[in-house]
């Protein structure tokens, strides 16, 4: 995820950092009057009701908040208690006027980019484009793409554009195929990054009073985002981490934790390591909201995380290269993640043909980051594959919204001929009552055919029979047979026996696949 800066420096007037620039006086909210707007207790599953978004917004009644003075943030913090969005001026721009924003931030980002760095310099020579070229949103086009490759080569400081006198943090990808890639990050970005992700969690029902569970990895990579995002909004954040499951329970029930940030495959795991002890999260616990991200999930797998944690479920999505949660997130509607897109230009384009694709239609979500002064994160492909529309949304923000990650488009398999999205197999395992929560997908060549082995965690596994295995494993294969056309061999696991991701990076599909074909 990128370390998008905010636009304040540019001087214009859309400054998004909401005053806390000066440091710590955000977060000084404790018991404030967080309120209950009427009709707006949708979005909460037991516990208390201050509500997530009702249908109407409140609009920008608040006006900017903040002044980096302790009076004004408890000030700002009161008169923000009872709104729909974190930083309403912001998250309900006109669309016309959010386009003339990324369209000004546009010119500068790229404009910056050619002057500090080098590297960008001569790719955009390469290109044939110069910055006085950009005079439209759709002119962005014109500009290279930039590659998890060209990343690599220009390790590790090619595309910053500032000295180290103003970074205060350097991020990392995870470099499961490399070496990892240093994110830099100033100041401004920082504040940014804490203010998308507020307003994130603010969008799914967090207030003052919720305590946040954050159990992504902390480390390099690390969701630290989200811890900076609750405190910027006033919300308590138990830095949990990963690993030591029990201690992880027993804090969620013990502390009254009423929200929880992870991947879904971790939250799934909680849930089943606490009933192994007696305690059934979704009942025993304070739990209210989820945030799930890292990890593609499908649709149906909202309902599961419900009936495991007792939550509301929300999904994210982040990248690694973008500093990971805080580029988009799913409002109550939850048809779609909006994306931050006064800090973020996100076009989806064939992946083939690399042209836009239509509203709505799958295509390859590339990103540019509108604010950043320390890394020029243009045109960055993602391989993600999702849609992306403009279309009004019923909660009132404007910002665009992706669809769900389908699959990647570097990780469409190619099986006997047949394309294969690790997303369609998981569609149809989340069918059956016994899957366990991971699978993986390992392509070998034997005597020069594709050969497709299924791996699956079964719930229940050690009680089956092997009968039932073996009926188990038929059904499994008919069922994907059905979806996409290979028929794979099956090798059923016990839980937690598969590799899952748990360091909250971007990596979406990638880990569900072993391809051990040489080429
Ligand atoms: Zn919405």
């Amino acid at each position: 995820m990128s370390r998008t800066t905010d636009g304040t420096t540019d001087g214009t007037t859309h400054g998004t950092t909401d005053g806390t620039t000066g440091g710590t006086t955000h977060g000084t909210t404790g018991g404030t009057t967080y309120g209950t707007t009427p009709g707006t207790t949708h979005g909460t599953t037991g516990g208390t009701t201050h509500g997530t978004t009702g249908g109407a917004l409140d609009g920008t009644t608040g006006g900017p908040v903040g002044g980096g003075v302790a009076a004004g943030a408890a000030a700002g913090a009161a008169a923000r208690a009872g709104r729909t969005c974190f930083d309403p001026e912001n998250e309900t721009l006109a669309p016309d006027a959010l386009r003339a924003l990324q369209l000004e931030r546009l010119q500068q980002v790229v404009a910056a980019a050619c002057e500090r760095s080098a590297v960008y310099r001569e790719m955009c020579r390469e290109a044939g484009v110069e910055p006085a070229d950009i005079r439209t949103l759709d002119d962005v086009r014109r500009l290279p793409f930039l590659e998890k490759a060209a990343l690599r080569k220009t390790y590790p400081a090619g595309l910053r554009l500032c000295g180290l006198d103003e970074i205060i943090e350097v991020h990392s990808t995870s470099g499961t195929t490399g070496k990892p890639t240093p994110i830099w990050v100033t100041r401004r970005e920082m504040d940014a990054w804490a203010l998308r992700n507020a307003r994130s969690l603010w969008m799914i029902g967090l207030r003052p009073g919720d305590l946040l569970q954050n159990c992504f990895g902390y480390g390099l990579p690390t969701s630290i985002g989200l811890q900076y995002g609750a405190q910027h909004a006033g919300i308590g954040v138990v830095p949990a981490g990963i690993g030591r499951q029990e201690l992880l329970i027993d804090l969620i029930v013990d502390l009254g934790v009423t929200a929880l940030c992870t991947t879904p495959s971790y939250g799934l795991y909680l849930a089943d390591k606490a009933k192994e002890r007696g305690i059934d999260l979704a009942t025993d616990s304070n739990l209210r909201i989820g945030l799930f991200g890292a990890e593609p999930w499908p649709e149906s797998g909202r309902a599961r995380l419900t009936a495991a944690l007792g939550v509301d479920a929300f999904n994210e999505y982040g990248m690694g290269e973008f500093l990971g949660p805080g580029m988009a997130c799913e409002c109550p509607v939850k048809d779609g993640m909006h994306v931050w897109s006064d800090h973020l230009l996100v076009e989806c384009i064939d992946p083939e043909t690399c042209e836009p694709v239509a509203d709505r239609a799958p295509g390859e979500l590339v990103w540019t980051s509108l604010t950043s002064d320390s890394m020029a994160m243009i045109r960055y492909r993602s391989h993600d594959i999702s849609s992306l529309s403009w279309a009004p949304c019923a909660c009132g923000r404007t910002h665009p919204k992706i669809g769900r990650i389908t699959g990647r488009s570097d990780d469409a398999l190619s099986i006997g001929g047949l394309v294969v999205f690790p997303s369609q197999i998981e569609e149809v395992l989340v069918r059956f009552d016994e899957f366990g929560s991971n699978f993986c997908l390992v392509v070998e060549n034997v005597s020069n055919l594709d050969r497709l082995t299924l791996q699956v965690e079964i719930r229940g596994f050690d009680e089956l029979s092997d009968d039932g295995k073996a009926r188990l494993a038929r059904k499994l294969a008919s069922g994907v047979k059905a979806t996409v056309g290979v028929t794979p061999r099956m090798e059923l696991h016990a839980p937690y026996a598969l590799p899952r991701e748990t360091a909250g990076q971007g990596k979406t599909a990638c880990h569900r696949v072993d391809d051990r074909r040489s080429c």
